[in-house]
């Protein structure tokens, strides 16, 4: 097994997972590292803006991924690229295992020796404690314990959140050492047959997206598509050149902008919250009606079935079939309506939050009765 202290490694791995983290998998690195009191995240570009100018030294000197300072007053300032290799397929796997490195140095001790307070990934005479951190990331992302040698690379790498490389790391591993570590010592294996049956209990693939609207792709590709995350109802929206201040699904004005500048950050704290509730209440269904190039509904109205539509109005039962918004806000005053037509699906008005005519008249439900039917 090489001169590594796999057991050391993998103990303070556990501890980690065992001590602070919700025992959900894939495991949000991020939001898990940002609860530690000792460790500051900061972006690149934060670093530049803050530390860099004192330091004299910019981010990407040090690494193109992530590197660790250890400040004499702050503590640690683990400071990530959060746009490294924009175009690359597993980039977002590919921070999230440059953060558990990181956090491998600090856990192991590796700043304990050190008299500088950087560690220098290029410096051969740190390999081993490269080798180390690497070790600690793979087995933090990717407990030994929860892995099943007889799933591929792939389907591990999906499972776990981590890129294809790791997981075949993992795997091997898994695959070459993973019996012999715990006989010698029972009560260490009694420590990780608990993890294992912790984390097992709540371990649960990640896929958020499986939102119709939305391409479940962009969970790893994600090239500057930007959307619109309603924080009350979880709902996803692309923006479309829309003025979009309130959710069209469910009215909130609680939204997170979502680009490819936070969407690191976005997959590792929200989006994991947003499909742990969409677990709950099953997948997230509601009715969408399908319009034509005019805005006007396609098919037959839905309140009274006629199917000769035509003008605004439905001329057998009055409803509107061109979805708009409607200047009403539920709960407050009517304003002035706001002009141009609306979306099939939405039953508020992006701009201004009041219900959507198509709401109004009873062609949408809302998106608390849909929700569960
Ligand atoms: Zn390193
Ligand atoms: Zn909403
Ligand atoms: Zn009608
Ligand atoms: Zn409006």
């Amino acid at each position: 097994m090489g001169k590594y202290d796999y057991t050391k490694i993998n103990l303070i791995a556990h501890q980690f997972l065992l001590n602070n983290c919700s025992p959900q998998y894939p495991i949000n690195i991020y939001s898990e590292i940002s609860k530690l009191e000792n460790i500051q995240l900061i972006t690149y570009e934060e670093w530049d803006r803050f530390m860099g100018q004192k330091i004299g030294r910019l981010a990407s000197t040090y690494s193109p991924d992530a590197f660790t300072y250890n400040h004499p007053q702050i503590g640690f300032i683990l400071a990530y690229n959060n746009k490294t290799n924009p175009y690359h397929r597993q980039r977002i796997q590919r921070i999230r295992f440059s953060l558990a490195h990181e956090l491998g140095h600090i856990l192991l001790g590796h700043f304990n020796n050190q008299d500088n307070s950087f560690i220098e990934s290029s410096s051969p005479n740190n390999h081993y404690i490269e080798r180390e951190a690497d070790l600690f990331a793979a087995e933090t992302l990717a407990p030994r314990s929860l892995i099943n040698p007889y799933r591929s690379q792939t389907e591990i790498a999906k499972h776990f959140d981590i890129s294809t490389a790791s997981a075949r790391i993992s795997l091997y591993y898994k695959r070459n050492y993973s019996s012999d570590f715990f006989n010698e010592d029972k009560s260490l294996f009694n420590h990780f047959q608990y993890i294992e049956r912790k984390f097992f209990l709540h371990n649960s693939p990640r896929n958020l997206l499986k939102n119709n609207d939305f391409d479940p792709s962009l969970t790893y590709d994600f090239l500057g598509v930007i959307f619109h995350f309603c924080k009350s109802c979880h709902h996803i929206d692309i923006v479309e050149n829309r003025n979009y201040k309130f959710c069209t699904l469910c009215g909130s004005s609680n939204l997170l902008l979502v680009s490819k500048d936070n969407y690191f950050e976005f997959h590792e704290t929200e989006e994991q919250t947003a499909f742990i509730d969409l677990e709950e209440n099953e997948d997230m269904h509601y009715t969408k009606l399908k319009l034509d190039a005019n805005g006007r509904l396609e098919e037959k109205c839905p309140r009274c079935e006629n199917e000769d539509l035509r003008e605004s109005y439905c001329n057998i039962c009055g409803a509107s079939i061109i979805n708009k918004c409607s200047g009403n806000h539920i709960g407050s005053l009517w304003r002035p309506a706001c002009t141009g037509h609306l979306l099939g699906a939405d039953r508020f008005c992006p701009q201004c939050g009041a219900t959507s005519t198509f709401l109004e008249d009873g062609l949408l439900k809302e998106y608390a009765t849909t929700r569960n039917n």
